[in-house]
């Protein structure tokens, strides 16, 4: 017989308790760094021989160590990419870590991993890819890349034997995201930049930087990573032109979505990312625009079967499960982890509550946050926009001003818990970046922003 735990039981109604005040709470109080020296002394040794018990060790959380972190979905924090998790998301992350289950083959998390493939299906429904592709969720942009690059170099070699010994090499823009460069360095492949002027890449750059490498060089090129939405700027590169390339020139087209994923959903926007249904693979952060809490990545194939050959582990005490007899689909086949939490399914119970309409309505609103600011910005005499707004990013400067005076202006509206807003470099001008995700920030909250810059 099982004897109830009262300290677990009263531990279990704090948890909720704060669960339920924090995600109802829509502007919860933007938290700031402390160094650790402080930290340790307001809280103390935590972890002990005895331990502190439950109680002590949440109220420590609550009262002190939460505080010391900023709350990513404060309607006012609009610095490096946002997130603004559903409350339902939430709520069923909670529900992922109760079920216990193993994400990684069907055998075991079959219930879990359909309502996985049932978001997956939608994702994979915004991108157009042909019949038979599909994807699996990761811990991010940066793991969903690398499988992603993995499967690519893997695919390359299997096609040529000449190639197996080469180290890879693939090309970029100026524009992509830093996780580029450095899962290149994971699997040891050189990347080749290509300088687009901070605008976007087209077909006819990339066919230029082909046309440019030496021929042994050519013969390494392995993949080609497009941005679907430049984190710094929101920037699309020219998805369908470089498909064209790509296909000319016989290399696997990567389209790094994760922050730009979302805006795949909406219409206003949708017309910039053709192209994108030529991908061989796409990386889709739920965790960035799609409301998802952390962490939750997506990569996706056009092949999966490439992937698979790529990813599949080999072991003698995993041969079980791949023979379940219910014939599911092995997530641990198509990244490279092999445990996995079922981190999709917060974004399945999310989207079956809601429905895909109302995540187009949320995502528009993001873009249309990034116009209002433009226009607020073009309004004001001592501010200036640098370029257009881009998906939910605005890039702006404040007449005058110097590097320092911009950090000195953040560190400034943070401190006194006001808003969390970051500046940023372009064509080597610092300047000031929004980017929007919370569709719960109004003109009101841009308004106050701005008028710190007065
Ligand atoms: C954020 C981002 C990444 C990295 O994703 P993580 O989820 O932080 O690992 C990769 N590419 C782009 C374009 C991004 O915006």
């Amino acid at each position: 017989m099982h004897t109830i735990d009262m300290d677990l039981v009263e531990m279990t109604l704090d948890v909720m308790k704060y669960t339920i005040d924090r995600i109802s709470n829509i502007t919860p109080e933007m938290g700031a760094p402390k160094n650790e020296e402080e930290l340790f002394r307001i809280v103390g040794q935590t972890v002990t021989p005895e331990g502190i018990g439950g109680e002590n060790a949440f109220q420590l959380f609550r009262d002190v160590l939460v505080k010391a972190t900023v709350p990513i979905d404060h309607p006012r924090h609009l610095a490096f990419v946002p997130a603004a998790p559903t409350r339902a998301a939430i709520m069923f992350d909670l529900v992922t870590s109760a079920s216990s289950i193993h994400g990684a083959y069907w055998m075991e998390g079959a219930g879990g991993i359909f309502c996985e493939n049932q978001a997956m299906k939608w994702l994979v429904s915004l991108t157009g890819l042909p019949e038979g592709a599909f994807g699996v969720f990761t811990s991010g942009g940066t793991a969903a890349n690398l499988s992603a690059m993995v499967a690519a170099r893997e695919a390359w070699r299997s096609k040529d034997s000449q190639n197996v010994g080469k180290k890879a090499l693939m090309l970029t823009s100026h524009g992509a995201h830093s996780s580029i460069q450095a899962m290149a360095k994971v699997i040891d492949a050189d990347v080749v930049m290509i300088d687009c002027e901070e605008e976007n890449l087209t077909g006819r750059e990339l066919q230029n930087a082909i046309n440019e490498l030496e021929e042994k060089d050519r013969n390494r090129l392995f993949a080609v990573v497009a941005t679907g939405g430049t984190t710094n700027a929101g920037i699309i590169d020219q998805l369908d032109t470089i498909a064209d390339v790509c296909e000319k020139e016989n290399v696997w087209f990567h389209v790094d979505c994760a922050y730009g994923g979302g805006a795949l959903a909406a219409p206003s926007v949708r017309h910039l990312f053709n192209g994108v249904e030529r991908a061989d693979s796409i990386t889709i952060d739920p965790h960035k625009w799609l409301f998802s809490p952390y962490d939750c990545g997506a990569v996706i194939y056009k092949d999966l079967e490439l992937a698979k050959n790529a990813h599949s582990q080999k072991g003698a005490y995993l041969e079980i499960f791949k023979d379940d007899g219910a014939e599911g689909f092995n997530p641990a086949d198509y990244q490279i982890q092999l445990t996995r939490r079922i981190r999709g399914m917060p974004l399945w119970f999310s989207l079956a509550m809601h429905g895909t309409n109302k995540y187009q309505q949320a995502i528009e609103t993001g873009i249309e946050l990034a116009k209002k600011a433009a226009k607020k910005i073009e309004e004001r005499d001592n501010l200036e926009l640098v370029r257009p707004s881009s998906l939910s990013v605005v890039l702006f400067r404040r007449k005058g001003w110097s590097p320092e005076e911009y950090r000195d202006w953040t560190y400034k509206n943070h401190r006194e818990g006001l808003a969390l807003v970051t500046p940023t470099t372009w064509k080597k001008e610092t300047v000031v970046r929004f980017c929007f995700i919370n569709p719960d920030t109004t003109e009101e909250d841009i308004d106050m922003i701005l008028d710190t810059m007065d």
